[in-house]
Order: C-alpha cells, then sequence, then structure tokens
C-alpha cells in the first residue's frame, strides 16, 4: 500500500561530489552551500552527511541556519545574504554564523548590534552582477569601519558573485575577477568568489574559500560538455511508477484541453506524479522519462497528480512498472530544458508530498 512516487537521494555520491569540487580548487576552502533545503534534497540530512568534511555550509537567511544548529550541525554557517533585520547580528554571533554584509543598512546594523561575541562578516563586492554587495569605491570606507568595530572578528572575507561563470564563453566572469582583485587584494584578507560554475571552468577565480552549491548535487550547470563534469553523480533520483494503461486509436486526445492527439494506434501509460510533486507543468510533449530504464516521452498536459506518456513502442509494460523522472540516467538539466527552466529550478521545487528516503 503506497503511492509509488518518491524520491532517493544518494549520500555517498553528495560526498563524492563534495571531494571533487575540493579536488578542482585543491587550494581552497570549499563551502557547502545547502540553501532551499538543500536544493531540494534535505538540508539537514544533506549537511550532516558532509559535516565530516566540510569546513563550514552557506545559506540563504537565518532561519535556514537555525533549522541546521537545531539538528546539531555545529560548523559555521554563512548566511549568503547577510540579515534581513538588525536583530540577527546578535543571534547570528551567539550560534556562529557568518555573516555576508553586502549593502550600508547591513554594515550599520553590525556597527551598532549588541552581540555577547564578536561576529565574522564577509563583505560583498558588487563587481558586475547587480543585485546585492557594496560599490567598489565604497569599499574601504565600510572595511575600515568593520575591521575597527569591536563587534567584528579581526579576519574578514571579501566576496563577490559571478553574473555568466556558467557560459564558458563569457568574457565577463574575467572582468568581474579583475575588478574583485583590484578592489580586495589590497586589504590582504581572504577572499571568496567561486560558485560551482567558477570552481569547475574558471580557476582565475579559485580563492581562500569557494562556494559549492549545485556542482555537489551532481549536476554540471555548465553551458557545454566540460571535463570537470567528470567526477560528478547525480545525488537526487525522482521515481513513480505506472497506475494505469490503455489504448487509444488514431485521432483520440490525451488529457487536459486535449493537448495531444495520436497519430496513430497509441498505448499511453499514466505514471502517478505531476506538479503537486513538483514535476513541472510546463513540460512538453516530448520530454524523456525512463520506464523500466528505457526512454519514454511525455504526452499532453502534465496533471497536478498524472502524466501521460507514450510507451506504443515499449513492447510488454504493465502497471507498476518502474518510471524515473530523472537523476543518474536521466539528466535534470534535459528535462528542465523541455520545460524551460534549469535544473536548478526542478530540484529546488520538488513538493513535499514526495518522500524522500536516503541511501549511504
Ligand atoms: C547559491 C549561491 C552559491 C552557490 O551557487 P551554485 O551555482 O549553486 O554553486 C554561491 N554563492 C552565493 C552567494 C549564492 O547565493
Amino acid at each position: 500500500m503506497a503511492r509509488p512516487s518518491h524520491m532517493v537521494v544518494d549520500l555517498a555520491a553528495l560526498i563524492s561530489n563534495y571531494q571533487w569540487a575540493c579536488k578542482l580548487a585543491p587550494k581552497a576552502q570549499t563551502m557547502a552551500i545547502v540553501k532551499a533545503n538543500a536544493y531540494g534534497h534535505g538540508a539537514v540530512a544533506c549537511a550532516t552527511a558532509l559535516q565530516p568534511y566540510a569546513p563550514a555550509f552557506g545559506v540563504a537567511c537565518i532561519e535556514e541556519a537555525l533549522a541546521l544548529r537545531a539538528a546539531g550541525i555545529h560548523k559555521p554557517i554563512l548566511l549568503l545574504e547577510g540579515t534581513f533585520t538588525a536583530d540577527e547580528v546578535a543571534v547570528a554571533a551567539e550560534h556562529d554564523f557568518w555573516l555576508m554584509v553586502e549593502d550600508p543598512l547591513q554594515v550599520d546594523a553590525v556597527l551598532t548590534a549588541h552581540v555577547s561575541k564578536p561576529v565574522k562578516v564577509w563583505i560583498k563586492i558588487d563587481t558586475g552582477m547587480h543585485r546585492l554587495g557594496l560599490a567598489p569605491a565604497r569599499v574601504q570606507g565600510y572595511y575600515q569601519q568593520l575591521v575597527a568595530s569591536p563587534n567584528t572578528c579581526e579576519k574578514i572575507v571579501f566576496a563577490t558573485h559571478f553574473a555568466s561563470a556558467d557560459e564558458t564563453n563569457n568574457h565577463f566572469t574575467l572582468v568581474q575577477v579583475q575588478l574583485f582583485m583590484d578592489t580586495a587584494k589590497r586589504f590582504k584578507q581572504h577572499i571568496s568568489l567561486a560558485n560551482s560554475a567558477a570552481i569547475m571552468a574558471w580557476p582565475q577565480a579559485h580563492g581562500d574559500w569557494n562556494r559549492a552549491g549545485f556542482m555537489l548535487y551532481g549536476n554540471s550547470p555548465l553551458d557545454a560538455n566540460h571535463p570537470s563534469s567528470k567526477g560528478l553523480q547525480p545525488v537526487m533520483q525522482v521515481n513513480s511508477a505506472i497506475m494505469s494503461l490503455r489504448l487509444i486509436a488514431a485521432g483520440e486526445c490525451v488529457g487536459y484541453a486535449q493537448q495531444w492527439c495520436a497519430q496513430r494506434p497509441s498505448v499511453i501509460a499514466t505514471v502517478a506524479i505531476g506538479y503537486g510533486d513538483g514535476y513541472p507543468r510546463n513540460a512538453d510533449t516530448g520530454t524523456p522519462v525512463l520506464v523500466n530504464g528505457k526512454r519514454a516521452k511525455v504526452v499532453g498536459r502534465v496533471s497536478m497528480d498524472m502524466i501521460t506518456i507514450d510507451v506504443t513502442d515499449h513492447g510488454a509494460v504493465q502497471i507498476g512498472d518502474k518510471v524515473c523522472l530523472w537523476g543518474k540516467d536521466l539528466n535534470i538539466n534535459e528535462v528542465a530544458g523541455h520545460a524551460g527552466t534549469i535544473g536548478y529550478e526542478l530540484m529546488t521545487r520538488v513538493t513535499q508530498r514526495l518522500p524522500i528516503s536516503y541511501t549511504h
């Protein structure tokens, strides 16, 4: 008795991907980014598995960091977006959270907080992403205030974030690296630039700290087949099964809005997964799935609880046969491409309804 749809998370692959990120940048310390519930894989389970290896973790906000502390994660945790309200500074100091400081209000919050012990700050420089970060020309002034403050640890890290590091031919990453180095180098503090794409494709951007996210989960953010992908193994596997089968005649249509109509007599299998589980509703007709390990195609609209696939050319299939939506043998980026999005989004939007089991 059970709906067959579930996620399997391979924690051994997660650890191996983390070690691969370290190997690609042997001089850097590699922080494991586990924001957004570890990209949908379960933040507590993933951070617990990585804790013996990773010197620090990164999350988006203090709520995520507190949840990890409550679950026994004791390594430092960087809040990648810093504080949202000034009262978070004291909580961060208390719990050994590191604070990204990325705008003048956040600088002020750190300088004026009442903290039980100094907080470790990372200064984010806006080198061209133009989303977060201090303007390069203002960095020195804010740095001097922060470094002189009794509220901060003496060691400060300078950081920046890339806009286009996944495009291996895009020169803009080097423009950002240059502006960052020109701005930060003179302070002789630790530096941090690289996300997954830069760890994999831009060795010039390796710093004292790298920030590995997506690659830890075993897929490449790069736009081309790149040699540094070869050490990655997908961690997330989403599986379901065929729950119904029918023969339809040529000209008959399948699903909501009768969006797909058979050109030939067809065998349609209904699979127990839909957008209520996080399978993208805009996955087009032709999106690949694996039935018993062999490729088939989604046809017609994705429903909340089900999808329909064409198994006419599959020979003997039956109710209960295993269907893989993405995982080790079906790349999540390929599925995402059929839905007009990226693997990052498919991972993070899997819903609570899909039970997760962990293998080690
Ligand atoms: C999410 C995030 C990362 C990790 O990016 P990936 O592309 O997933 O490796 C690194 N740095 C910052 C500031 C982030 O927000």
